[in-house]
């Protein structure tokens, strides 16, 4: 049932390294073979196999509104009928400002670029460049793009500075990049203390890069204080949670005030936009204003901004849809946990807004070493379980589910109803 994507999936190999164009899609941690997409239409994704699926991942993150939605896409058919790219100034890219600046209180200006990891590298280099100092605090299993200096795992021993996770990354620009524990801020305090040149701490303020992980809102109001007390910038990467957790991601839950913010996915509606934004001093010190530089030929392109405010708009016009998506997404961890029980399987599962997150494991997931002690074997089981009956879950146990405002209560059901049989399946 999956002989066309087979047949693809080598061909594609012979000319893509890996095969795919971003590594999580290749299935690697989950097994088979990636279905290729043929198209999407409401909450399927269909195969060129011909195999229909309900949608959970939705390009990751970005089409809360679902695929082919009819206003986004008549944005973007019109406005490219105008022209695809100007490498000018447009109204619509003001227009797009105005709209998350109404919507941040911690935004007074916000840039554009082209994706998530573009946003984050652009915004540590400005946190940087305001405070002149750096190093930058990141948590150990938090994602923010594949920058050099964020593509560190833990050192040995003691130290907190980062050691390179991936060949081709100088140890000399991850030295500059200390790791701490989520949800632990005993461990920031030595990073403080390791360190009197730190710029900012950059976090997920609700990590969906292992699994979904909310900080506590003692934490995050910790890591004020210590960024106040030592004249540190605090980053909140809203990549992920941004229009996903509420309609201000994390913004929306917590009463701590980050001094930058980094947007991705949703703000695009599908087209490749990343954006980030602050204080208006802060934001001042970027070129040409300032002396920061960062630049973009296909930042603010027409087309992504029209997607991006057509989505934007329709948020803004139906606030109540994030109670909606969270019913059904607590509905649909609430099946997931009764089916897992019903076989004696321990699963743990977390809701925030449209996202949602399960564990394999029977203690409480906090941090990254929490999610890896997690049983990534029994998940691979299940995704597969899933995808042969239709359903299409993020293929790694250290991913994010999403529900979009097409998925219906009939088909959470069948969704749960699939549960049941594969958890049976996986208990023998
Ligand atoms: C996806 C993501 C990124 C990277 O965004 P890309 O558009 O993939 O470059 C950065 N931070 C977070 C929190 C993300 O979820």
């Amino acid at each position: 049932m999956f002989d066309k994507s087979e047949l693809a999936f080598k061909e594609a190999y012979r000319y893509i390294p890996g095969g795919v164009d971003s590594p999580v899609r290749a299935f690697n941690s989950v097994g088979g073979v990636p279905p290729f997409i043929e198209y999407g239409k409401g909450a399927y994704l269909y195969d060129i196999d011909g195999n229909r699926y309900i949608d959970y991942v939705q390009s990751w993150g970005p089409l809360i509104f679902g695929h082919c939605n009819s206003e986004i896409e008549e944005a973007v058919i019109e406005t490219a009928k105008k022209g695809l790219s100007f490498g000018a100034p447009t109204l619509l890219e003001t227009e797009l400002a105005k709209e998350i600046v109404n919507l941040f209180d911690s935004i007074d200006k916000v840039r554009f670029v082209n994706s998530g990891t573009e946003a984050v590298m652009s915004a540590l280099r400005l946190a940087r460049g305001f405070t002149g100092k750096n190093d930058i605090v990141k948590f150990a299993g938090c994602y923010h793009g594949h920058s050099d200096s964020l593509l560190v795992q833990a050192g040995s021993g003691a130290v907190t500075f980062g050691a390179p996770s991936s060949p081709g990354v100088p140890e000399d620009l991850t030295k500059h990049t200390l790791l701490a524990t989520y949800n632990d801020l005993e461990s920031v305090k030595k990073c403080f203390a390791q360190s009197d040149d730190i710029a900012c701490i950059i976090i997920e303020p609700i990590a969906g890069n292992m699994g979904l992980v909310p900080a506590t809102e003692q934490f995050l109001q910790g890591l004020r204080e210590l960024c106040d007390e030592h004249n540190a910038l605090l980053i909140f990467d809203e990549v992920m949670s941004g229009f996903r957790a509420t309609l201000t991601g994390a913004q929306g839950i917590t009463e701590v005030t980050p001094d930058l913010v980094t947007l991705g996915k949703v703000i695009g509606g599908g087209m490749p936009v990343g954006a980030f934004g602050g204080r208006a001093e802060i934001m001042a010190h970027l070129s040409p204003e300032g002396p920061v530089y960062q630049a973009g030929t296909l930042s603010g392109n027409p087309v992504a901004m029209a997607a991006g405010l057509a989505s934007l708009k329709k948020l803004k016009a139906n606030p109540t849809i994030y109670v909606d998506l969270g019913a059904k997404a607590k509905r649909l961890m609430e099946g997931f946990k009764a089916a897992a029980s019903a076989e004696d399987i321990p699963l743990v599962t977390a809701v925030r807004g449209s996202m949602f997150g399960f564990f394999f494991s029977d203690r409480e997931v906090r941090n990254f070493d929490d999610a890896q002690a997690s049983d990534t074997e029994t998940f691979a089981k299940f995704h597969q379980g899933m995808l042969k009956r239709g359903i299409y879950l993020a293929c790694s146990a250290y991913e994010t589910g999403f529900i979009n405002t097409e998925i219906t209560d009939a088909m959470i059901e069948e969704t749960i109803i699939a549960a049941y049989e594969v958890m049976r399946e996986i208990r023998g």
